[in-house]
């Protein structure tokens, strides 16, 4: 029995920064009965340079960030795909990918298309009765679900926050845990310890794009030392480890080709210098963009130096595409990839990106994006193809509504933690931990 699409809905909401996104329902029917989907397609501020184009209007609403024509977009998918068959996900994202027809989906734009794969997608999840982690397994083949290790981003820099941090996010992960529930619970534990450490120091506990603090700390090292003194004062040591994204390419001076780091600029080698000095004082298990997105050259003697170490994740380095990842698996230019939906736009080439990463030994790690919304979909893709979620402090709703719909999943599904199984070759053992 075929199912169709009989119908697409857009219609603007507001994300975490005020800002319009696109909110997209799917009607689909099989044998009579009417099914539907939705998703609310979330939004960058550290935007890479290979990324699927996000369409905004750039006129007088919104400050430019209107998404009327993203919306258009969506009713010239309807136009043109009303009753096509969406039984086979693969085939449909091709045809939505055909239609716009450009290399960086600019005509129609990344956020209408991935609107559309996501909502259709769920509204099949929904025709079957199933959830949409479980739902999945018909695009990945993956039945060996797992609650992801969460990635909490407690200290907030770069573009993401007012102060003077070069580096983007200070996050925790909480690894050796037997439940998710407990990783979860040490999170929060730890975010409320650091509030009081901050506070007692005298520093400012307003929070940055992602819910975790954003005092006015200049060094990496200061914010290191602050989330070790929570972790240690909360009772986790050895339990939780640090991760960071640095973001380089927005600390990238492209005509210099040189790093801006506390109001210098540095060559790779310097920042990879600072990167040694972090790894070996504190129990970092993973560092995101460590270097700009076009400087293979430094990433590929990172991954020689610390592949067996650390998690070495491309975010803006491979935009989860197919091409990038690829280019990046050849090289040895990391070892793990970020993935986004709205990097690269529809839900299958998304999954394609997992599957080739899973192929070759790396570790994905499903993520949010700054500007986010209630919208809980990548928890699913987290449970059937990740090892970690990265969705911000366990704080603010849009970012606890990743979390909290994990501990659904745990409640009603039972599905364990994968903790230290799959992450065991990345934690440090305890006789390296200071
Ligand atoms: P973004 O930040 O959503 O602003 O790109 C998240 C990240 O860089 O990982
Ligand atoms: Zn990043």
């Amino acid at each position: 029995m075929k199912t169709y699409l009989r119908d697409l809905k857009a219609f603007w909401v507001l994300d975490s920064r005020s800002n319009p996104t696109v909110e997209v329902w799917a009607f689909i029917q099989r044998n009579g009965s009417f099914y539907s989907g939705s998703f609310i397609v979330p939004s960058g501020a550290s935007t890479g340079e290979f990324e699927a184009l996000e369409l905004r209007d750039q006129d007088k609403e919104f400050h430019g960030k209107g998404v009327k024509k993203a919306m258009q977009s969506v009713n010239y998918i309807r136009d043109h795909l009303v009753n096509t068959v969406v039984d086979d996900l693969f085939l449909f994202d091709n045809k939505l990918i055909e239609l716009d027809g450009t290399e960086n989906k600019g005509r129609l734009g990344a956020n209408a298309i991935l609107g559309v794969s996501v909502a259709v997608s769920k509204a099949l999840a929904n025709s079957y009765n199933l959830p949409f982690f479980k739902f999945l397994t018909l695009l990945t083949g993956s039945k060996d679900y797992y609650l992801p290790v969460p990635f909490m981003n407690i200290i907030n820099g770069g573009v993401h926050a007012d102060n003077d941090l070069d580096f983007q996010e200070f996050m925790i992960c909480p690894v050796y845990f037997d439940t998710f529930d407990e990783a979860l619970r040490a999170g929060s534990e730890i975010y409320n310890h650091l509030k009081k450490i901050l506070k007692n120091d005298g520093h400012n506990v307003s929070v940055g794009d992602e819910g975790g603090f954003a005092p006015h700390l200049s060094t990496p090292f200061q914010a290191c030392d602050y989330i070790m003194k929570a972790i240690e004062n909360a009772g986790y040591l050895d339990k939780v480890f640090i991760a960071l994204d640095v973001a380089a390419s927005s600390m990238f001076d492209n005509q210099q080709k040189l790093y801006k780091y506390q109001g210098n600029l540095i060559n790779s080698n310097e920042l990879s210098k600072i990167y040694d000095e972090l790894i070996s004082k504190y129990p970092i298990i993973s560092i995101e963009d460590p270097f700009a997105e076009e400087d293979w050259e430094s990433w590929i003697s990172f991954t020689q130096k610390y592949s067996e170490r650390i998690n070495i994740v491309g975010d803006d380095l491979f935009v989860t595409n197919l091409k990038r990842l690829n280019k990046g698996i050849k090289l040895k230019a990391a070892n793990s990839i970020l993935i986004k939906l709205n990097q690269i736009g529809t839900l299958t080439e998304t999954i394609r990106a997992i599957l080739l990463a899973k192929d070759n030994g790396f570790i994905s790690i499903i993520s949010h994006r700054s500007g986010e919304t209630e919208d809980n979909t990548i928890s699913h893709i987290a449970t059937n193809l990740g090892y970690c979620i990265k969705t911000g402090a366990p704080a603010r709703s849009e970012r606890n509504s990743k979390y909290n719909e994990l501990r659904r999943i745990q409640e009603f599904y039972n599905i364990p933690f994968i903790n230290d199984k799959v992450l065991n070759k990345f934690i440090p053992s305890s006789s390296t931990i200071k």
